[in-house]
């Protein structure tokens, strides 16, 4: 696997494809247990990172990242928004002189982004955000590698654990961001940002596998 200027944008081209068609899917989820524009917010966000297409193909992998999170962290009204934001910032921080990204660079990349969403958002694990789907995504991806596994095999356990961080958000309420304010009711309900977070590696996968 590895993934140059043309396929990092087709990466976010693919992210904004699956979040406006999960769009209600994902206002739902945050009707449950927040205010209902989770699908919103994130739709918002990528139509508009989208409009930059053309700057982003003048960029390099820094540069295309830095533009995507600077975009995503001002024109989304909620919560959501400075925390992707800032960890596409993050991840670019890590591109910088870089002309390729490989398999390996990946679970490095999300570190940075996970570390980006902590450092604003100020949240653990167990708190029921995306971070409950994209810690132990990052982890299952890291031990993967470790272990010598393939690229697509280490791309699905990525998958399998993040779907799985997911769904373990119903088991547990939200003591971070809206969904706090509701307590123990948020208790059966899927966090709708671990589930867009899915969405977001699903939509890296799709494009490199
Ligand atoms: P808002 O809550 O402002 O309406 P969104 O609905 O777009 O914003 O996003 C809600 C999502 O943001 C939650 O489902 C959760 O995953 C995430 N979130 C909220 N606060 C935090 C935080 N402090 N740290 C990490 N993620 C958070
Ligand atoms: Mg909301």
């Amino acid at each position: 696997m590895s993934v140059n200027k043309e396929t990092l944008l087709n990466i976010i081209e693919c992210m904004q494809k699956n979040i406006t068609e999960n769009r209600s899917y994902l206002s739902d989820l945050d009707r449950a247990i927040g205010d209902g524009d989770h699908g919103i917010n994130m739709d918002r966000g990528f139509q508009e990172v989208m409009k930059k297409m053309d700057d982003m193909k003048n960029q390099d992998l820094a540069g295309i990242l830095r533009t995507t999170g600077m975009t995503l962290a001002f024109k989304v009204g909620g919560a959501s928004g400075p925390l992707y934001g800032t960890a596409f910032m993050k991840a670019s921080d890590l591109l910088k002189g870089k002309d390729e990204i490989v398999i390996e660079d990946l679970p490095s990349l999300l570190d940075a982004g996970i570390g980006g969403i902590q450092m604003r958002g100020k949240a653990e694990q167990h708190e029921k955000t995306m971070l409950d789907a994209l810690i132990p995504a990052k982890i299952a991806l890291e031990e993967a590698l470790a272990g010598g596994s393939s690229s697509d095999e280490s791309i699905k356990a990525m998958l399998d654990a993040c779907e799985a961080g997911a769904e373990y958000t119903k088991t547990i309420k939200a003591t971070k961001g809206r969904a706090s304010y509701i307590g123990e009711r948020s208790i059966g309900h899927m966090d709708p940002g671990a589930a867009s977070s899915l969405i977001l590696l699903q939509s890296i996968a799709e494009v490199i596998q």
